[in-house]
């Protein structure tokens, strides 16, 4: 080809590449012209990778807008971006049980042995993945065995590295402002994603959460959760006192029950105080019965904040509470009993602006083997000091003997 007419191929392949039309018959060779032809041949590689790259992410934008289904667009991204990123697996793993657990919603793979399969399920809290959520941000893994040494209770990073999996892209799916999965795409060759990868990535993220948004998974993972809540405001509502907030007679009850299997197989002792407010007929009648009420408030407030984790608190009757404090020794058990007479008798409880002293009576009980570790027996062995605290005078403490 003369010289001059080489200049008019290599101008008309320009042409064509603006008009977003295949550039064909670019010449090419060792001198000037022929290494333009070269670039010009790139360039053209170029922009028809660019224009597949567009054409796949429109794809996945109209089947969004068709509402095809989840899978169908998952199984598109597996085919089409093979020639823009480098990926032996892709994954989708939504967030559900409020925000508890991380299930494995969709995989495919170049190869067959697959350790993390569809439909795995894993506490949010094991995850490496948690620590995303809170910054939203693209992460790029490039070396699975450190980011497995630095996080090795997850399990999900366990099951791909035992697969071969070297390299990770993971992208949060954010809906509705909150993130709901990822996307993971991971290779077998170590360091392989790139700054440059970052861009396309996510692009099909941010596709694929609309898509998620608007599937009946995602509909439904949303119900549950609202029923779960649901569920917890009901279990709440069951085990506690409407008015105090502390166990209910049958929760402290249930709680006992536990508290002494638990006692009886680890072979430690348990110790029952029974709580009764002294003179609180009194305090009705003169304050009147909602003053009354926010005296039990009150009580129950103070009992609450100075138990210790391991010691719990139930409303035993109108005026009576009962303490279960394990594991514990007599004078572990008179020194909780103790914390509690001081947190009400310390200073006057002001109900409905009224300042008024109130103090309470206390009887310990304990089971030490499995003779005295018995329901029935603690509560009546507590009962019969709480009557002896009464007796000697209230606001104080009495051990059953
Ligand atoms: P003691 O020191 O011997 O225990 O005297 P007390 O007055 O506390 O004992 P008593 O058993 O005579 O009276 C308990 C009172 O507690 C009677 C009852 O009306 C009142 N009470 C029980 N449940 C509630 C409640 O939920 N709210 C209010 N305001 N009062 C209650
Ligand atoms: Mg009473
Ligand atoms: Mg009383």
């Amino acid at each position: 080809m003369k010289k001059n007419d080489r200049i008019l191929a290599l101008r008309a392949a320009a042409e064509a590449m603006a008009r977003g039309e295949p550039a064909s018959n670019i010449p090419t060779g060792a001198d000037e012209i022929g290494q333009l032809g070269k670039s010009l041949k790139k360039l053209s590689t170029y922009l028809k990778k660019q224009s597949e790259r567009s054409q796949s992410l429109y794809r996945i934008m109209v089947e969004c807008n068709l509402n095809l289904r989840l899978i169908d667009v998952l199984n598109h991204i597996y085919e089409s971006f093979k020639d823009h990123l480098p990926y032996d697996r892709i994954s989708l793993a939504l967030i559900e049980n409020g925000g508890n657990k991380l299930k494995l919603r969709w995989t495919r793979a170049s190869y067959d042995e697959l350790t993390l399969n569809t439909g795995a399920s894993i506490t949010m809290s094991d995850s490496s993945l948690q620590a995303m959520t809170d910054t939203n941000n693209l992460l790029i893994i490039n070396e699975l065995r450190t980011h497995l040494e630095k996080y090795s209770e997850s399990g999900l990073t366990q099951a791909i590295f035992k697969e071969g999996i070297r390299s990770c892209l993971v992208c949060p799916l954010i809906a509705t402002g909150k993130p709901i999965g990822f996307i993971i795409f991971s290779c077998r060759k170590k360091n392989t994603y790139k700054n440059s990868h970052k861009d396309l990535f996510l692009q099909i993220a941010s596709q694929l959460a609309i898509i998620i948004e608007k599937t009946e998974l995602y509909k439904g993972i949303k119900l549950n959760k609202q029923l779960m809540e649901q569920k917890r405001s009901l279990e709440q509502r069951v085990i506690h006192d409407a008015l105090t907030g502390l166990f209910n007679r049958p929760a402290i009850f249930d709680i006992l029950h536990k508290q002494i299997l638990r006692a009886r197989r680890g072979g430690f002792e348990i110790a029952v105080i029974m709580i009764d407010i002294d003179h609180f007929k009194t305090i009705n009648d003169t304050c009147g019965h909602l003053t009354g009420d926010a005296v039990l408030c009150e009580i129950a407030d103070r009992l609450t904040q100075s138990a210790r984790s391991h010691e719990y608190i139930g409303r035993y009757g109108g005026e009576e509470f009962l303490a279960i404090v394990s594991p514990y020794d007599q004078e572990g058990a008179l020194k909780a009993a103790e914390r509690f007479r001081h947190a009400i008798a310390c200073k006057e409880i002001n109900a409905n602006q009224t300042l008024i002293p109130v103090t309470i009576s206390l009887g310990v009980a304990i089971g030490t083997d499995q003779e005295t570790l018995d329901e029935h027996l603690l509560l009546q062995r507590a009962d019969e000091a709480l009557y002896l605290a009464k007796h000697n005078g209230r606001n104080r403490v009495e051990v059953s003997s």
